[in-house]
């Protein structure tokens, strides 16, 4: 498999002299395409900081950011948006669902704002809707769907234009342990069956256990990375609560 992001050295200081935060400290590592990988790490371990670095929404004081090989760090304020539109999906927390617009419309949302042709919209958002098992609501509005089917209604869009990379931020932060559940299965089956390449950041062991491996962040430092290779995800929530333990902090009061 391809490397698809690649980030190197970087270092994040927030603040100015004096008083200076290094929220992310010579973090290096790879993703490869098609992977599932979890971001883990006690509250101000660097997480956030990350993804948004990651996601072009803040800037790295050093090091760069290689997405498909091309340098994130080095794009000029005018392409941020489009680059962004065309090479990344989100699922956020609380969804941000549109409510004025249907599901077909919130999905399509990407589409139109690349100026996609009509037809062309309908036949990629009807496609992914039916992947994603909601091809039958499209034309209702999200107060009109189920919880289960506003998260599927969101990873669609985040998916419609076939984004280079997936990225989700706590995504079951505000949800209960089922509406938990359902949602990590369709996340699991973007990877596996549409081999979305995602990248996901958590604080919950057992949100964390559906990714394939996962990195732990310590006071902006990668603090160690434990692989799920053949374990089951039972045996892999145990592994990642063992390193939570021996991380310590808050991180292994979530249990
Ligand atoms: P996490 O997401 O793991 O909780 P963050 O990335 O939010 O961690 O924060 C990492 C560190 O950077 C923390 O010490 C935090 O206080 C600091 N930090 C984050 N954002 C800012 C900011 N905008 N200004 C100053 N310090 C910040």
């Amino acid at each position: 498999m391809e490397t698809i992001l690649k980030i190197e050295n970087i270092e994040k200081y927030y603040g100015n002299e004096g008083n200076v935060t290094k929220a992310l400290d010579d973090v290096s590592f790879q993703v490869k395409e098609g992977e599932f990988i979890g971001i883990m790490g006690a509250s101000g371990s660097g997480k956030t900081t990350l993804l948004n670095c990651i996601s072009t929404i803040d800037t790295v004081s050093a090091g760069h950011i290689f997405l498909d090989g091309t340098d994130v760090t080095e794009i000029g304020e005018k392409d941020i948006a489009r680059f962004r539109r065309e090479n990344l999906g989100f699922i956020f927390q609380e969804f941000n669902l549109l409510d004025t617009l249907t599901v077909r419309e919130n999905i399509a949302l990407a589409l139109t704002i690349n100026r996609t042709a009509a037809k062309e919209v309908d036949r990629k958002v009807e496609q992914m809707a039916g992947k994603l098992n909601i091809a039958d609501i499209l034309d209702k509005f999200p107060y009109q769907v189920s919880g289960g089917q506003k998260q599927r209604c969101a990873c669609a869009r985040a998916m419609v234009n076939r984004p280079k990379l997936i990225l989700a931020d706590e995504p079951t932060g505000a949800l209960d342990s089922h509406s938990a559940q359902m949602l990590l299965d369709t996340i699991r089956n973007m990877n596996t069956s549409l081999s979305a390449t995602i990248l996901m950041v958590t604080h919950d062991a057992f949100t964390a256990s559906y990714a394939q491996r996962i990195l732990f962040l310590q006071d902006g430092r990668i603090f160690t990375e434990i692989l799920r290779g053949k374990d089951s995800r039972r045996q892999f929530f145990g592994k990642i609560l063992d390193v939570m333990t021996m991380l310590g902090g808050d991180l292994a009061d979530v249990r």
